[in-house]
């Protein structure tokens, strides 16, 4: 698999985790960078090109979140947070400063890998607008030119604001994206703090391509921080 001949970077600064990280990521073929300080972490980052950044947002010398600012200057590889619990708020700051993903600590080596296949998919060579037309999972189909959703046969009318709250997601499918990035993309920037509207639009949308819209399969909660657009059954 190509995929596997990625290399991925670890700035993590316990030796434990990284040990962990290091056996879960080698014993997929993935090629794995380490650093214990940011700056080592940003230096190997600019020097040696990895595809994937896991970040440890406690790290000795640099916050994480400063560690995501000065990456993001000039690169966009993909970053996929690993945190602590005790670092709840910081998770959706990371998110907003450009951070791909999260993982809070203790986690499963499959939940990781399954994080990680799903940041490559997005940093391939393909940008946004060279995407396919249309989008299916399941029975969802979407098509971005005709601006059509289908469910199964069965066309689903959303509004322009409906529409635009489900494409989004589904541009970002697998990752999570926080409510203000949800709202600056869907309503604005001046509408980053309306989080009822995004509420009360998620309800509407879930009703109308949601089996069971208690239940959602695919527009999930991702409880504190924003939603995620579930494409596979895992
Ligand atoms: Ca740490």
């Amino acid at each position: 698999m190509k995929e596997n001949q990625a290399t991925i970077l670890l700035i993590e600064d316990e030796q434990q985790m990284r040990r962990f990280l290091r056996v879960t990521l080698q014993s997929e073929k993935y090629k794995v960078l380490e650093a214990e300080t940011a700056t080592d972490g940003l230096s190997q980052a600019a020097t040696r090109s990895p595809d994937i950044v896991l970040l440890d947002l406690g790290l000795p010398d640099m916050d994480g979140l400063e560690v995501i600012e000065k990456l993001r200057e000039w690169s966009v590889v993909p970053v996929i947070i690993i945190s602590a619990r005790e670092q709840e708020g910081d998770k959706i700051k990371a998110l907003d400063r450009g951070a791909d993903d999260y993982l809070t600590k203790p986690f499963c080596s499959g939940e990781l890998l399954a994080r990680i296949r799903v940041a490559l998919r997005h940093s391939g060579p393909k940008s946004p607008e060279q995407r396919d037309a249309v989008f299916v999972a399941e029975e969802l189909r979407i098509d971005f030119l005709k601006r059509q959703v289908y469910c199964g046969s069965q066309e689903i009318h959303l509004t322009p604001i409906e529409y635009r709250l489900l494409t989004v997601l589904v541009r970002n499918a697998g990752r999570v994206m926080t409510h203000r990035q949800i709202l600056k993309e869907v309503w604005g920037p001046p509408y980053v703090e309306q989080t009822h509207y995004l509420r009360v639009f998620m309800n509407q949308l879930r009703k109308k391509i949601e089996a069971d819209s208690t239940r959602p399969r695919f527009l999930l909660n991702e409880p504190g921080i924003g939603y995620r657009f579930k494409p596979d059954l895992e």
